[in-house]
């Protein structure tokens, strides 16, 4: 991991299927559960460690307020088995983002109990805490909405990417509005490193930044930010490929490029490389593969391998709505939209290089 070498065959990496739990929840308790969460009311305060259940009992509450949570949790049994290369496939194949976790988790409605609880029934939580342990698990919704912010926050950048220059500044914007959402509970905050160790006083210059948001920069910082990405042996990083004299517009651009791929590093670096092998009774083979354990991690793998295809989802600049684009380079989600948008696209670069030669 981290280094590069050149002039060698490159070997890609597979990642591993993931076979993952569904929360068990019927439709009624789905509506129930939102319901309590929703109102707050009624709700049994209980310590910061919880009850733990092992298996499910009858008759206690499943929708809690653990102390030092700032939102209630809830207790799912842990439902049937899916494959997520076969739902992502499927949801290929009828070019629907929705039909996926990565794109259903991005579209979910911030701080909406029904949406949640929809997620679980139909994806699983992002973690099974105790594993194969216990039949049941907590998800704590303050950690769900902090990690789904976080989620939000890339793919804006990610998608603001394709749009030019002003979708990056609004990008940046929605992640300087919305800073504290996307704080996850015991995790470096966005674009920082964790801490190794805690020091003892805050010292200028010596907070674990990886990747600085836009508007913390300076000039003097900037200069020693590449600097420091080379000394620290991070010649893969897109940190070190930030200079001085880029204009406002690039260095946003070069900070989202390096924030996206520091939150997908940080977010699977649980993912384990295991050399699978091919044996056909002649040759040997071993051949890495990405052995993914969860769904949060698996989401984010997600994100990443779409980005190497090219075929990521988007939103139809016609109609706004998500898909899978038949080509690369595809704007809307119908053929009719396409043309529509081409057409206007054409008429509004007529327009200005017009306007430009009046001037
Ligand atoms: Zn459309």
């Amino acid at each position: 991991m981290g280094f590069r070498v050149r002039n060698l065959p490159q070997t890609s990496t597979r990642a591993s299927s993931l076979r993952w739990r569904k929360a068990a929840l019927t439709p009624k308790e789905a509506a129930e559960f939102a319901d309590a969460i929703q109102s707050g009311r009624h709700l049994k305060d209980v310590g910061p460690d919880g009850p733990h259940y092992l298996p499910l009992p009858p008759k206690l509450p499943r929708v809690v307020q653990f102390a030092g949570r700032a939102e209630p949790s809830v207790l799912v049994a842990r439902g049937v088995g899916y494959s997520l290369d076969a739902t992502v496939q499927r949801a290929k194949e009828k070019r629907e983002p929705l039909l996926t976790p990565h794109g259903f988790f991005r579209e979910l409605k911030h701080g909406d109990a029904g949406s949640a609880l929809r997620f679980l029934r139909e994806f699983g939580p992002l973690h099974w805490t105790q594993g194969n342990l216990s039949a049941a698990d907590w998800i704590h919704l303050d950690d769900f909405w902090a990690r789904q912010a976080r989620f939000v926050a890339v793919y804006k950048l990610w998608h603001a990417l394709r749009d030019g220059d002003e979708a990056i500044a609004e990008g940046w914007e929605w992640i300087r509005s919305n800073h504290s959402a996307t704080r996850l509970p015991g995790e470096p905050d966005l674009g920082r490193k964790p801490q190794q160790t805690p020091l003892p006083a805050k010292r200028a210059g010596m907070t674990p930044v990886a990747v600085p948001m836009p508007w913390s920069v300076n000039e003097q910082m900037l200069q020693l930010l590449s600097v420091l990405a080379y000394g620290e042996d991070r010649l893969w990083d897109g940190m070190a490929r930030i200079d001085s004299h880029s204009s406002g517009h690039q260095l946003k651009r070069a900070l989202a490029v390096a924030l996206i791929q520091h939150e997908i590093t940080w977010h699977t670096r649980d993912v384990q490389t295991v050399w699978q092998i091919e044996d056909d009774g002649r040759h040997v083979r071993y051949s890495p593969e990405r052995h993914v354990k969860g769904l949060w991690a698996a989401m984010w793998e997600l994100l990443a391998a779409e980005t190497r295809s090219g075929h990521c989802w988007r939103y139809c600049k016609e109609c706004g709505k998500p898909f899978y684009p038949v080509q690369v380079n595809s704007e809307c989600c119908t053929p009719e939209e396409q043309s529509l948008w081409s057409k206007r696209q054409w008429a509004r670069n007529h327009r200005a290089s017009a306007k430009e030669n009046q001037a």
